[in-house]
């Protein structure tokens, strides 16, 4: 195989989905730097792959990452896989692909299942437009900013979230985004147990407290784009920074800045600061 860093896309659930393309890269690489070397032991072991493997994870030395990138430099095929899913969308491997390109060698990707498309391609929701927004932050009051920050947004938001958190969420997003905003919720996605409902918020919220069953497996949950024309409400720091940043450059200006980083539309920011002056 030609030398590179194969970024390989595995089943999230259902083995079906290893693609024909997986298959032969995993067996035909020299060594496939695996997240958990354990379980992607097992979905070798089930594909009749008998690479050896080498773990490469979050809390991996750089030098295994210096590593990686000498084999390849010596001509070596190397693929990386996560636990499930395509590596480096909320797994590792970013830096590791950014440090084999800066060496000047290729990086393939070898396409396959994503949780977060999986979830918004039977989500029935917008999805023109959409912002992976990974997972929320974990402390109550950090994940109630960020969602206030993200409520204006005029994309489909997509989280992955933990199962014993489902509820916390679902109540914050309807505290940031109001009880009626759609949103959908996709679990166990390509097994046995796999459910996908899209209702209003408030629906949902009834929906997983009253069902424990949907607070079990793995999930991602979806939200609707912000109704076009709604009011904008926005936390008092990122007011607090709009209007600051005025005071340095012209307001559309700000207004364009800050729209890149909260997600917020440039226009609204913009009327937002014009209304106060
Ligand atoms: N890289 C992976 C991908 O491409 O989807 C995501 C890895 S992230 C560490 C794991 C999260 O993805 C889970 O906590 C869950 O939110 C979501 N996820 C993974 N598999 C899923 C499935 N079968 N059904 C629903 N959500 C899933």
């Amino acid at each position: 195989m030609e030398p590179a860093l194969y970024i390989v896309a595995t089943p999230i659930g259902n083995l079906g989905d290893m693609s024909t393309r997986a298959r032969s890269v995993l067996a035909g690489v020299s060594v496939i730097a695996a997240e958990d070397t354990r379980r992607t032991g097992q979905l070798l072991n089930h594909e009749g792959i008998d690479t050896p493997m080498m773990a490469y994870h979050e809390h991996s030395p750089s030098s295994v990452a210096a590593s990686i990138v000498e084999r390849i430099a010596a001509g070596e095929a190397v693929a990386l896989v996560s636990d499930a899913g395509t590596p480096t969308i909320s797994d590792p491997g970013y830096r590791l692909v950014r440090d084999v390109q800066d060496r000047g060698l290729a990086v393939v990707p070898i396409p396959g299942p994503c949780a977060a498309i999986v979830a918004l391609s039977a989500a029935g929701l917008p999805s023109d437009r959409f912002a992976f927004e990974g997972f929320l932050p974990s402390k109550t009051q950090a994940r109630q900013r960020r969602l206030e920050a993200l409520a204006s947004a005029p994309a489909t938001l997509i989280f992955y979230e933990a199962p014993h958190r489902l509820v916390a969420c679902i109540e914050d997003l309807v505290q940031a985004m109001g009880p009626e905003r759609e949103a959908a919720i996709g679990r166990e996605l390509t097994k046995r147990f796999e459910t996908v409902r899209r209702g209003r918020l408030d629906e949902l919220a009834a929906w997983v407290s009253a069902d424990a069953d949907q607070t079990r497996g793995e999930l991602v949950v979806m939200v609707a784009p912000a109704p076009s024309g709604s009011a904008v409400t926005l936390d008092t720091e990122l007011v607090t920074l709009l209007r600051g940043m005025a005071e340095h450059m012209p307001p559309r200006r700000a207004a364009k800045l800050l729209a890149a980083y909260s997600g917020i539309a440039s226009r609204d920011l913009y009327e937002l600061l014009s209304g106060s002056q």
